[in-house]
């Protein structure tokens, strides 16, 4: 046991069960949600350390419980996706999931994110250690010992990812990367997405961040280029 807890929903019998399987195998505690009800009533009853979460569920469908448990929790959350279902990755991203999935996966492929999704929260969370803790960019600031972004001392409600890019955008003031270097830097080179991902991102956090989402004074746009952070 690693004392990390998952919750796995999934209407798939054969493929919750082999996900199990495969997780237990691996050391982790693993909890399973036949629908979508049952998935979201466990989800918000109990701390998971990560939430694999299938899209085309009976009752309450993905889409809905990605939403739900983000309204409270920050907890990652991969959503699994069948490959007809592409287009829906905007919206699942648009509610805050961190990390996509495509059936038919292998294990290997499973297990790689899952561990990289959980030991980004907890490199997130132990990251303070004899580095700076505080770092004060403007009216924004991050706090690595809460794992907390503040602007004017009020604390953003932020996913990992989110947390992650402003963190790393700040860190760097005034320097501009291209979508395609912030995937890499951000998500990781074992994440498959696609830019547009870096683009929805951009957008969430901009309604949490900007006075007016619209007229960014913060997270800036480079034409053509790609996004930098500014003081404003
Ligand atoms: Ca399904």
């Amino acid at each position: 046991m690693n004392g990390k807890r998952i919750l796995i929903i999934e209407d798939e019998v054969s493929i919750s069960d082999i996900v199990k399987f495969n997780l237990v195998k691996e050391g982790y505690e693993v909890e399973t949600a036949y629908d979508g009800e049952e998935g979201l009533k466990k989800a918000l009853g109990a701390d998971f350390d990560l939430i694999l979460l299938d899209i085309m569920l009976p009752h309450v469908d993905g889409f809905q419980v990605c939403r739900k448990v983000r309204e409270t929790s920050n907890v990652p959350i991969i959503m699994v996706t069948a490959k007809e279902e592409e287009v829906d990755k905007v919206l699942g991203l648009e509610l805050g999931a961190d990390d996509y999935l495509t059936k038919p996966f292998g294990m290997r492929e499973l297990i790689a994110r899952v561990k990289a999704n959980i030991r980004r929260t907890e490199f997130l969370s132990d990251s303070g250690d004899g580095g700076t803790k505080v770092s004060n960019y403007g009216n924004i600031t991050i706090d690595m010992t809460k794992y907390e972004i503040r602007k004017n001392d009020k604390p953003l409600e932020l996913t990992l990812r989110e947390f992650e890019l402003l963190k790393y955008l700040a860190e760097q003031e005034n320097q501009v990367f291209s979508r395609e270097q912030l995937l890499e830097e951000v998500w990781g080179y074992e994440y498959y997405g696609d830019i547009r991902t870096v683009d929805v991102t951009i957008r969430r956090l901009r309604e949490k961040v900007e006075d007016d989402p619209s007229e960014p004074k913060y997270i800036r746009t480079k034409r053509g280029i790609g996004y930098y952070f500014r003081r404003p």
